[in-house]
């Protein structure tokens, strides 16, 4: 299946200059949607994994429904004020301006082995910080999956030593 087909990009969103990748023609579509999950779901089917974490907003339309499959449990990664109980947090840059991720404290214990996804790989910012809080949590990042990759960001460089999987790289 040609996915990149179902991956349109906006022009000036959400700044004047940046070039959105906008994802949602893939939800739209159940064959591309199903399609995406099991081909995430069949690369990490071999891999030792506790939990499935995911950042918010778009990782959340791709992390659970691979937890599910993987049945194994899901971990929120969430925006500032969003999570109810006790967190940590971690800042980072975007590719347009700064921003803050939180996780439960209680969400990873130490040597959980965790597989983060993300819809969309650019600086690799977004990733670090999230792989920070889970490892400050002891937590062991296991897999890092992204359904898109934009390899002009070189945002691979940002995270070496980790298995990295990107269905499609652009
Ligand atoms: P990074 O931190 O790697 O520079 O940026 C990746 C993060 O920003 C991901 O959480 C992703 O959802 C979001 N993001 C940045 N640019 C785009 C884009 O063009 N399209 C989509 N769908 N997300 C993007």
């Amino acid at each position: 299946m040609n996915i990149e087909e179902f991956i349109r990009e906006i022009p000036d969103f959400p700044k004047e200059g940046i070039l959105f990748k906008d994802i949602t023609p893939i939800l739209h579509n159940p064959e591309t949607y199903n399609y995406v999950i099991d081909k995430m779901v069949e690369y990490y089917s071999d891999f030792e994994i506790d939990y499935v974490a995911a950042i918010e907003a778009r990782g959340f339309l791709f992390g659970p429904q691979i937890a599910m499959r993987l049945n194994k449990g899901f971990i929120p990664i969430r925006k500032p004020g969003k999570l109810p109980a006790e967190v940590i947090s971690a800042e980072y840059e975007l590719e347009y301006g700064t921003n803050t991720i939180e996780i439960h404290k209680d969400a990873v214990k130490p040597g959980d082995k965790i597989l983060l996804i993300d819809d969309l790989l650019a600086t690799g910012g977004t990733t670090r910080a999230a792989i920070n809080l889970i490892e400050k949590l002891e937590g062991e990042v296991v897999g890092i999956g992204f359904l898109l990759e934009l390899l002009a960001l070189e945002g691979r460089a940002e995270l070496k030593g980790y298995d990295i999987y990107s269905l499609i790289s652009d």
